[in-house]
């Protein structure tokens, strides 16, 4: 199994991207903790089912990532669950779709403050133990909107392109610890997220995708674990789309 023993923290795992992501991971071998702000029953659910297939060590953990104390909390109790912290998925994300000049202030920071600060506190409270044994997997989950320009997607494109400065700088700075740091940029993929699209916009944008389709959770967990395990060892600082073709 590929990450047989390991302990990964999957941020915003309770549903979509990071629900799938949590699942591949511990149907990998790993200890999971599943992270997500508000939606408790969906975060039993994921627990619940991964219980059913045997795999029980799975800590929730609920808490928002902008909250610095949380995540410092989250981090404390995943060592004393599990021994350690070996990988850590930045997935939580907020996507509120307006034009630039329709985006209030607060809207402005509410994005800044989940898709940067929320991976700035995570990264900061998670990298001791990684350190200290020399050892680690960063994946952040990006966008493919980092990449081009989407209307509408303002703060949500800012955010995600920080991120992916954040990932670059990260990897050379966490390099000699033999820590990778990298970054996936997921196009359209069926979520609630991309739920919110009505008929006439999800034609649009299967138009514009050469696979004329979104992608799944699944598309995107294959490539996390690929990435946390021994068979990505060799790739760090890397923004790697999973979009359909859509960046090309
Ligand atoms: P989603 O279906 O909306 O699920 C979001 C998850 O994140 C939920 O578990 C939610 O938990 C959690 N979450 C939200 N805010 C949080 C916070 N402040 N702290 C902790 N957890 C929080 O989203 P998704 O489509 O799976 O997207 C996951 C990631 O992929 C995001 O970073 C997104 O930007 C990125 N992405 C998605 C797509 C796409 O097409 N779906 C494309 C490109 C990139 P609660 O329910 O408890 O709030």
């Amino acid at each position: 199994m590929l990450l047989q023993g390991k302990t990964a923290i999957i941020t915003g795992s309770s549903r979509g991207i990071g629900r799938q992501i949590a699942i591949s991971m511990a149907e990998a071998g790993a200890n999971v903790v599943i992270n997500y702000r508000s939606g408790t029953e969906a975060a039993e659910e994921v627990k619940s089912l991964l219980e059913a297939k045997g795999l029980t060590n799975v800590l929730l953990f609920q808490g928002s990532v902008d909250d610095k104390e949380a995540m410092e909390a989250m981090a404390k109790a995943t060592v004393e669950r599990f021994g350690g912290i070996d990988i850590l998925v930045n997935n939580a994300g907020i996507l509120l779709p307006k034009f630039l000049m329709m985006t209030k202030p607060d809207e402005w920071d509410q994005s800044l403050n989940v898709n940067l600060t929320g991976v700035y506190n995570c990264i900061k409270a998670s990298l001791r133990p990684m350190i200290e044994r020399k050892c680690g997997r960063i994946v952040n989950v990006s966008s493919v909107a980092s990449l081009s320009g989407i209307p509408g997607q303002a703060a949500y494109a800012t955010t995600k392109a920080g991120l992916n400065g954040l990932t670059r700088v990260l990897s050379k700075e966490l390099a000699g610890f033999g820590i990778t740091v990298n970054a996936l940029a997921p196009g359209f993929i069926e979520t609630d997220m991309t739920a919110i699209f009505n008929e006439k916009k999800t034609k649009e944008y299967y138009d514009m995708i050469p696979l004329k389709k979104f992608g799944k959770p699944e598309d995107i967990a294959n490539m996390a674990v690929f990435l946390a395990s021994d068979q990505g060892q060799y790739i760090t600082g890397q923004i790697i789309a999973i979009d359909g073709g859509l960046s090309v």
